[in-house]
């Protein structure tokens, strides 16, 4: 809305202090020298020079929107956190993003999608930090810088390339189910809001008689599933990079809520020992043939962000923020998330990120934390603990440990012990064969024949040829012919 200009308050410094011009620097005489005393022409400059954060590695490519998530059916027996209770309903915040992509990249990339969410709950922030898919490339932290830096850019001339793309994924074959999904239909999706999200990590629940459940969260879209093609994806890269960010935003604005609802996959705790597949292998989805989805609510986005810095970009999300009645399951990929996450924000943002207000909670925060770069709450004394004088102190009967399980073992750098039918291709054949139709199939041909006749060198395409061939024979063969007939 243009206002009048009557209407306008008076230009201020940062300091609240009126100024004299927005448009003519203090000068000596008309066409004099400009005079370094002019601290409002400082201020402008000196600001616009910080006004770039660095970006997120990965993920910097994304956009958001506030909502609430309300708790529809009964799942207390199976846990007792607060925010899943029976007719709760808690704020939210989402944040969507790609992953490999730059700040400025292209919405429509074949790429998967994160999908992290913040629940400000009456126990404090609860985040699940998840992605579009129920799988990722590999199983072990130790492999996921070398994998986020083989889907960037090269060293030399700063360019993506396939050919490190496929040496990286065929020397490690875990990856094979998370390719199959990304170069299928689902790795483009239409819009952020016809695509599900996935914990994609297993959890731990807890309920009020201290029993745990191992879980799986589905969100699963209720705009229904839709894609582009490769072709519709690549023209839109070029007339709208922005695409998936203006959808939502446009979507909420004219009032169309975007909503997804909540089930569960739950496991008895006792079953993880001897489930078929390794139930924390992040490569990894439960049949639901043998783990059935359990409804438990519906989060709906109705509010856009009205300063994409403060609440988007300064959005951080971390795995570690997990409420009594959740915590982690023994998957090595979440176990080292849960430092990284917060690690990442400390580094981007300075470590009092929790007190931007998007990530701090709805409840009182009473915690020992004190000074550190950019502050902004007052500390009260006494500041440390135990004290006389009526500083905050721990709970430990109501709150007795953060939720865990028993382990014991011998320290060593070892794969997974294999469960009866783990094999690092079962999984993806399995979305060929049964979930994939012709069609289907036929569009994930020629997504990755298009993918591996872009410089990718001889030894590497063979082991490609291979790669899928063992994930179905067919299929590997019609991809051998698709790249060697062009
Ligand atoms: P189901 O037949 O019960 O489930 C298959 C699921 O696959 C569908 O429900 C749908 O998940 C998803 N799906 C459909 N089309 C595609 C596609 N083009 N790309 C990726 N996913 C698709 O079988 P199972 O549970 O036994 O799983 C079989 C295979 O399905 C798995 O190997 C896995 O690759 C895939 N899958 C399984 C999921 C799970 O958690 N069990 C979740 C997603 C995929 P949704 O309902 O979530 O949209």
């Amino acid at each position: 809305m243009i206002l009048a200009n009557d209407d306008r308050k008076p230009t201020t410094t940062d300091a609240g202090i009126p100024v004299p011009s927005d448009e003519h620097s203090l000068t000596v005489g008309p066409n004099g020298p400009i005079l370094l005393h002019d601290h409002y022409l400082i201020e402008q400059m000196a600001n616009f020079n910080r006004e770039r954060i660095p970006e997120r590695q990965p993920h910097a490519k994304g956009s958001g929107a506030f909502g609430h998530f309300e708790v529809t059916a009964d799942v207390s027996q199976y846990t007792k956190a607060a925010v899943f209770q029976p007719g709760t309903k808690t704020d939210t915040m989402i944040r969507f993003s790609t992953v490999a992509g730059e700040r400025g990249s292209p919405d429509t990339w074949r790429d998967p999608r994160g999908f992290s969410l913040k629940f400000y709950t009456s126990e404090g922030n609860y985040d699940m930090v998840g992605n579009n898919t129920p799988v990722f490339f590999v199983r072990d932290p130790m492999k996921f810088q070398h994998f986020i830096r083989s889907q960037k850019r090269r060293a030399d001339n700063g360019l993506r390339d396939h050919d490190m793309q496929w040496d990286f994924w065929t020397l490690s074959p875990e990856s094979a189910h998370q390719v199959t999904w990304l170069m299928g239909d689902r790795g483009i999706p239409k819009t952020w809001r016809h695509m599900n999200g996935y914990s994609s990590h297993t959890y731990m629940w807890v309920n009020a008689e201290g029993e745990k459940f191992w879980v799986k969260y589905h969100f699963k879209t209720d705009q229904g599933i839709d894609f582009l093609t490769q072709e519709d994806a690549v023209r839109l890269a070029g007339e709208d990079a922005d695409y998936h960010r203006r959808d939502l935003f446009h979507a909420i604005e004219r009032g169309d809520y975007p909503s997804w609802t909540l089930y569960m996959q739950i496991m008895p705790f006792k079953d993880a020992d001897t489930y078929r597949f390794n139930p924390f292998d992040l490569t990894k989805v439960w049949p639901k043939g043998d783990y059935p989805l359990h409804e438990v609510g519906r989060l709906t986005l109705d509010r856009n962000p009205t300063d994409f810095h403060t609440e988007i970009e300064q959005a951080a999300y971390e795995p570690n923020n997990l409420v009594p009645g959740i915590g982690p399951s023994p998957d090595k990929m979440l176990l080292a998330r849960i430092f990284s996450y917060a690690d990442a924000h400390r580094a981007r943002l300075g470590v009092n990120y929790k007190q931007i207000p998007v990530n701090s909670p709805e409840v009182p925060v009473h915690s020992y934390s004190k000074d550190g770069v950019m502050r902004v709450q007052n500390v009260k004394d006494p500041v440390y603990a135990p004290n006389s004088y009526g500083g905050p102190a721990a709970d430990g009967e109501a709150y007795p440990r953060m939720e865990t399980w028993h382990t014991s073992g011998e320290m060593l750098h070892a794969a997974y012990v294999p469960h009866a039918e783990d094999d690092d291709f079962v999984q993806a054949g399995t979305l060929v064969r049964e979930v994939m139709d012709n069609a289907q199939r036929d569009r994930l041909v020629n997504n990755v024949v298009g993918h591996l006749s872009a410089g990718v060198s001889q030894p590497i395409l063979e082991r490609a040829f291979e790669y899928w061939r063992n994930i179905d024979k067919e299929i590997g063969d019609r991809i051998a012919q698709g790249v060697q007939g062009r």
